[in-house]
C-alpha cells in the first residue's frame, strides 16, 4: 500500500511540477517574434495597445528554460499555445514608462512610450498576454492578442543595415548569454574605437565576481550602427547631434540619466545578432547611463567612471538588481517601492518576506536589521531603493550602491550567477 501511495504521488506530482519547461522544437522555430506596443498613461492609470509584429532572424535566448523562474519585472509576458492551452514561454521585463509614472510630470499629463518584447517565433497560433504588477503586487491584464505565425501582417523586413562582428565567441547562443552592443554616436570613422570600447568595458566586467567565473558563458556581438555625428544629445548644454538611436542625457530632468525612447530603432539594429541583452554604448565622456530589466542598457564610454557605470547598469538590465543607494532627505523617489510588500528585486528587502531573499546567506547570529557599525560581509542594512527608512540592502557597500565599491555584494553576485546559469544551461 505504501509503495502504491508513493507511486501515485510521483505520478500525480510530476506533471504539475512548477517551471516544467517547454520542448523548444515542438513549439518554436529558430527566430524571434517581436511584439511592439505602446504604453499610455499617467500616475493613476496605464494601458497598452498593439503597434506591430515583426519576425526577426535570430533567437538568442535559452532554448531550455523558456518558463521564467525568477518572478522579476513590473510586467510579465505569457505565451500560450492556442490549441493545447499550454503555457510555452514566460518572461518578466520593465520599462522607462513605469519610471516616468513616478515623476511629478505624470501627475499633470498623459504620455505614450514605445515598448518592445521578443519571444521565440511560434510554429502554431499562440495567445500572448502582457500583465502589469500593481502597487499591491498583484497582476492585472494589459494586453492580449492572438498571433498566427503564417499571417502576412507580421512584418518580415531585414534588420537595420549595419555591419556585425562577433567580438567574443563561446559557441551557440542558446547555451551562452549573448550581449549585443550597438554603436551610438560613433561616426563611420569611429567604428574601430567602438570595438576597442567594447573590449575595454567587457574586460573590466570579466575581472569581477561573479563574471570572472563565467567568462566562457558569454558571446559578445558588435552592431556597427553609423551615426551622422559623434557624441550624444545633452539638452542642458544645448548640444544636439544626429545619432543612430537618438539617445539623450537629462531623461526625466536628471542630468546623468542617459536613455533613449527610440526603442524601435534600437530593436531594429539589435536584430542583426542573436541576443539575451542589448547594450547601447554612447560615444561621449559625460557621466551617465541607464539600465532597465530585460529592456536595454546604455552607458557613456569615456568618463572616468564609465567602467563602473557599465556593470552597474547591466546589473539592473540583466539580473533585475535594484539600486542600493538612498537619499537622506530627498522624497523624489519616496514612493518607488511599496514598503508593505516584499519587492521583487533580489538585492533589497522590506523584511516582509525576507525568507525569499538572502536570509539563508546570513551567518548565525547576524542581527536583523544589522547596525551600520557592524561591518559584516553580508547583513541587513537599512537604506536602499532610494529610501533611508524601511528598505534594506545586503552590504554596507556594493556596485549597485556606489562607483567606489570594490565589487558586487554577495546577494548581487548570487543573483547574477543564477541568471547566467539559467540562460546558459
Ligand atoms: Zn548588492
Amino acid at each position: 500500500m505504501r509503495i502504491i501511495t508513493i507511486l501515485l504521488i510521483i505520478f500525480f506530482a510530476s506533471p504539475s511540477l512548477s517551471f516544467s519547461q517547454t520542448d523548444f522544437n515542438r513549439y518554436f522555430e529558430d527566430a524571434s517574434l517581436r511584439l511592439d506596443f505602446a504604453f499610455t498613461g499617467n500616475k493613476d492609470r496605464q494601458e497598452a495597445s498593439m503597434i506591430e509584429l515583426k519576425k526577426e532572424p535570430f533567437w538568442g535566448g535559452t532554448k531550455k528554460n523558456l518558463i521564467d523562474k525568477f518572478g522579476y519585472g513590473t510586467y510579465l509576458i505569457t505565451v500560450t499555445d492556442s490549441k493545447t492551452k499550454d503555457t510555452i514561454y514566460t518572461s518578466g521585463f520593465c520599462s522607462l514608462f513605469e519610471e516616468w509614472r513616478t515623476t511629478a510630470e505624470a501627475k499633470t499629463m498623459t504620455k505614450t512610450f514605445y515598448q518592445s518584447v521578443t519571444f521565440p517565433f511560434p510554429k502554431n497560433d499562440v495567445d500572448v498576454e502582457i500583465k502589469a504588477r500593481e502597487w499591491d503586487g498583484s497582476f492585472t491584464p494589459l494586453l492580449t492578442t492572438t498571433v498566427s505565425p503564417d499571417s502576412y501582417t507580421i512584418i518580415r523586413d531585414k534588420p537595420a543595415k549595419a555591419s556585425v562582428t562577433k567580438v567574443i565567441d563561446n559557441g551557440s547562443s542558446d547555451k551562452n548569454v549573448d550581449i549585443v552592443f550597438i554603436a551610438e554616436g560613433y561616426t563611420k570613422d569611429e567604428q574601430e574605437k567602438f570595438i576597442a570600447d567594447i573590449k575595454r568595458l567587457t574586460n573590466y566586467m570579466f575581472s569581477f565576481a561573479p563574471y570572472d567565473n563565467y567568462k566562457n558563458k558569454f558571446n559578445i556581438w558588435a552592431v556597427k550602427a553609423i551615426s551622422d555625428e559623434s557624441g550624444c544629445d545633452d539638452p542642458r548644454k544645448d548640444i544636439w547631434v544626429n545619432t543612430a538611436v537618438n539617445s539623450s542625457f537629462n531623461t526625466f530632468n536628471s542630468d546623468r540619466y542617459l536613455t533613449s525612447v527610440d526603442v524601435r530603432t534600437i530593436r531594429d539594429y539589435a536584430a542583426n545578432a542573436p541576443y539575451d541583452q542589448i547594450y547601447v554604448l554612447v560615444n561621449t565622456g559625460k557621466y551617465g547611463g541607464g539600465g532597465i530589466f530585460n529592456h536595454f542598457s546604455l552607458t557613456s564610454v569615456d568618463n572616468d567612471y564609465s567602467k563602473q557605470v557599465f556593470i552597474h547598469e547591466f546589473g539592473h538590465a540583466f539580473a533585475g538588481l535594484a539600486d542600493e543607494y538612498y537619499y537622506e532627505n530627498d522624497s523624489t523617489y519616496e514612493n518607488f517601492f511599496n514598503k508593505k510588500i516584499e519587492p521583487w528585486q533580489p538585492n533589497i528587502t522590506t523584511l516582509v518576506h525576507f525568507d525569499k531573499k538572502w536570509e539563508s546567506m546570513l551567518d548565525d547570529g547576524t542581527p536583523v536589521p544589522t547596525p551600520p557599525t557592524d561591518t559584516l560581509n553580508i547583513g541587513v542594512y537599512e537604506g536602499a531603493g532610494y529610501s533611508a527608512k524601511g528598505i534594506y540592502r545586503p552590504a554596507l557597500d556594493c556596485r549597485m550602491k556606489t562607483n567606489t565599491a570594490k565589487g558586487f555584494c554577495p546577494a548581487c553576485r548570487k543573483a547574477i550567477a543564477d541568471m547566467i546559469e539559467f540562460l546558459s544551461e
